[in-house]
């Protein structure tokens, strides 16, 4: 039998049109049916969902000047939860937080703790898009991704979270302080234990400050139990 299309055609009754196959909504669409602001739905979203809607995210600039989102990395279950600034070049290559020289420093100094990336660690940035040539996140880049950070922080539940470097520090715990007035302390973030320390790229220029680095994570460790 000669297809159905051709006889059509035959016919003059082309083009045919058809309907196409209805898409399922993406995720953030899907959370928006939901309702709430753009915050409450961030909030109740597990991690598939969180994921995508940050691939997709468009909310800020950022996303158009850069590769891809990096998301976070790790023991989604971890006890530890690390948080850095914002993806650098290779972050952004490779869409891994820390892969670059800082994550090479801190890798070594997690394997010093007996810790791995991937072993009761979570790592993961206030920003999830590389700011243009590694320039400082603006405030307002801050106050729209940070509610990403926030539900990683719900979702893993650590016992711990190291705040790393100023950008970390003003976001999770709301202050202008320096990370020198602020280190040796515990701190909380929405009742989770914080520590605070230098950022790795911080250290690989200044590296007598790597003691004091190295002392805040001995003293996370004794924080932890
Ligand atoms: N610096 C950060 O703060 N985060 C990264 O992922 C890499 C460098």
């Amino acid at each position: 039998m000669r297809p159905r299309l051709e006889i059509l055609e035959e016919m003059g009754l082309s083009p045919v049109w058809v309907l196409r196959q209805k898409k399922s909504p993406p995720v953030s669409a899907r959370a928006a049916e939901t309702g709430g602001s753009r915050e409450e739905q961030i909030q109740r979203m597990q991690w598939p969902e969180l994921k995508a809607t940050v691939k997709d995210c468009t909310a800020c600039g950022l996303r158009a000047g850069c590769t891809q989102t990096v998301f976070g990395v790790g023991d989604e279950k971890a006890d530890w939860l690390l948080v850095g600034e914002a993806p650098g070049a290779e972050e952004d290559r490779l869409g891994e937080p820390f892969v670059g020289q800082a994550g090479k420093l801190l890798d070594n100094m997690l394997a010093s703790l007996g810790l791995a990336r991937d072993r009761n660690v979570y790592i993961a940035n206030v920003l999830k898009c590389r700011p243009p040539g590694n320039r400082n996140p603006e405030p307002i880049e801050v106050a729209t991704c940070s509610p990403y950070l926030r539900r990683q922080i719900e979702l893993v539940q650590p016992r711990l979270i190291v705040a790393m470097g100023r950008f970390a520090v003003q976001t999770l715990l709301n202050t202008d302080a320096t990370i020198g007035s602020l280190r040796g302390k515990v701190h909380a973030y929405h009742r989770v234990p914080l520590v605070v320390t230098y950022h790795p790229a911080y250290l690989l220029r200044n590296l007598p400050d790597k003691s004091k680095a190295w002392a805040d994570l001995v003293f996370a460790r004794k924080t932890i139990g």
